[in-house]
């Protein structure tokens, strides 16, 4: 069994729909269990207009109410022809009626709730679902439209709820695993969900890759498969680098690292309830029926390159902070951290020395108060315009040469950088350049260590002939190599995907 889901994107009109429905025919042997994203945009324009009636201006947002309505019932003619769109008509009226109520009611109490919100977002996810489902079986598909409020069962955390997923697994049993025994093809709506006793909820914003994972993990399935509109993760954005690659496999953690460090496909911290479970999530081009993607595995072979994936997030901030004389050592850092705490504040890269702290931020999460306390303890120096270059790979793992290897590269490239760091967990190495920089510092980067398939595979040069397999090719090294226990740092991922979003 397969859970397919299909972005915003990838349901965005009737053309999109149109291959979704020849993907997942294509898969028709392997039990395929389908989740769809609203129809790209849509969730925003909801949230839009639950704003515009909220504070009043309820005339303004029934105008993209009839936009919206009249966008379904073209893709739905488009798709499905006069007579099934006839017959799919009043389903989506009905939609549209009970969302044209809510909005009169937000603007009559002038308030929108977390709880009115999942309510209100929910509409993206069933309309889409709905025609989706019909356009499959109009194509001979034999879908069966499922509500996700009766399968996916959540706590009552509006706008972020949490799966509960004893309840989900049993409802799943009964409401989707028949359907599959009986081969049809269970189609429903991601990201929505609700409460035990039926009160609607949502998984968070992008929250449909949650959805599948969730279902995959429920559902004991053989493989999850995320359809999106570009080919996978890829070693690098190829704006930066047109030589950029599609990554054939990575682990969870190397994953969850490119997406703190810039990479934007998907948040991998939705993929839990799968990898908790061992069941293999594939990233893929809908754009592409052959598309063989990326898959991300608890734990990944290990890659041709030393490195599995190199990203580069602008728009950072480094700031210095020199204790002034005359504050006791111990107590400067101590302070620091405190304001930062006070703040609320997650810094990315920190170097610290006996007198002085630099970290670097987002500039625009820095807030100016913290600027305005730390200047009370410290000399204060903000730099914006900076950006975090990180180089990710589980591989790097115990073996020397390797940051040698990356800071001579940057070197070559002549850009000067500004803080270094690497964990010990040693699976990436990041450093701070000029934003200005990073075009330069990182084509030479990937070039260096993603070298054009056919081009020899690259050796690392060291002294010692050791047991780490350095000086043998990464393939070689690889085979020889026993593969490291599974790190799987779950908690720590989840909460960076989450400080991400
Ligand atoms: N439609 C929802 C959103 O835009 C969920 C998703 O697309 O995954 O956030
Ligand atoms: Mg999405």
């Amino acid at each position: 069994m397969v859970v397919m889901k299909f972005g915003g994107t990838s349901v965005e009109s009737a053309e999109a729909i149109e291959r979704v429905a020849k993907i997942v025919a294509s898969r028709g042997t392997r039990s395929p269990v389908v989740v769809v994203s609203a129809m790209a945009k849509v969730t925003d324009q909801l949230v839009t207009m639950g704003q515009q009636a909220a504070s009043g201006n309820c005339e303004v947002a029934l105008e993209s109410l009839e936009a919206l309505r009249q966008r379904h019932h073209l893709t739905a003619g488009e798709l499905l022809g006069k007579k099934r769109a006839a017959t799919l008509a009043p389903k989506l009226e009905s939609r549209f009626a009970e969302l044209e109520n809510f909005l009169r009611g937000l603007a009559a109490v002038r308030e929108l709730t977390p709880r009115g919100s999942d309510f209100l977002l929910s509409f993206g996810e069933l309309l889409s679902s709905l025609i989706v489902a019909d356009a499959f079986i109009v194509r001979g598909l034999k879908a069966t439209w499922v509500d996700s409020r009766e399968c996916l069962v959540t706590d009552g955390t509006h706008t972020r709820a949490v799966p509960q997923m004893s309840e989900t697994r049993e409802r799943c049993k009964k409401k989707i695993a028949p359907l599959i025994s009986r081969k049809q093809i269970p189609l429903m709506g991601g990201f929505i969900a609700a409460t035990a006793q039926g009160i609607p909820t949502t998984l968070g914003r992008g929250g449909s890759d949650y959805s599948a994972a969730i279902l995959g993990a429920a559902l004991d399935a053989d493989s999850i498969e995320i359809w999106t509109d570009v080919e996978g993760m890829m070693t690098t954005d190829p704006r930066l680098c047109p030589a950029a690659k599609t990554i054939k496999q990575i682990s969870f953690n190397e994953a969850a690292e490119l997406a703190y460090f810039g990479a934007k496909v998907l948040h991998p911290a939705t993929l839990l309830p799968a990898i908790h479970q061992n069941i293999p999530v594939y990233v893929l081009n809908s754009r592409n029926l052959k598309s063989t993607g990326t898959e991300i595995t608890a734990q990944a072979p290990p890659s041709r390159d030393i490195f599995r994936a190199i990203t580069a997030k602008t728009g950072i901030s480094i700031v210095n902070v020199v204790a002034s004389r005359g504050i006791m050592v111990h107590g400067f850092l101590r302070s620091v951290f405190e304001a930062l705490d006070r703040h609320s504040t997650s810094v990315d890269i920190v170097a610290i020395s006996e007198v002085s702290m630099s970290f670097t931020m987002e500039t625009k999460r820095l807030p100016k108060a913290l600027l305005t306390e730390l200047e009370d303890i410290a000399d204060v120096t903000p730099e914006d315009k900076q950006a975090i270059i990180c180089l990710v790979g589980e591989d790097i793992h115990g073996k020397p040469g390797i940051a040698a290897s990356v800071f001579n590269t940057v070197a070559e490239s002549g850009v000067n950088i500004r803080m270094i760091s690497q964990g010990a967990s040693e699976i990436n190495i990041s450093f701070v350049v000029q934003e200005s920089d990073v075009p330069r510092a990182v084509r030479h980067l990937h070039e260096h260590f993603f070298p054009v398939s056919g081009a020899k595979v690259r050796k690392i040069k060291s002294k010692k002939n050791g047991a780490a397999g350095i000086t043998q090719t990464r393939e070689a090294a690889g085979r020889g190599n026993e593969r490291r226990p599974p790190v799987v740092r779950l908690k720590s991922a989840e909460r960076k995907a989450a400080g991400a979003s």
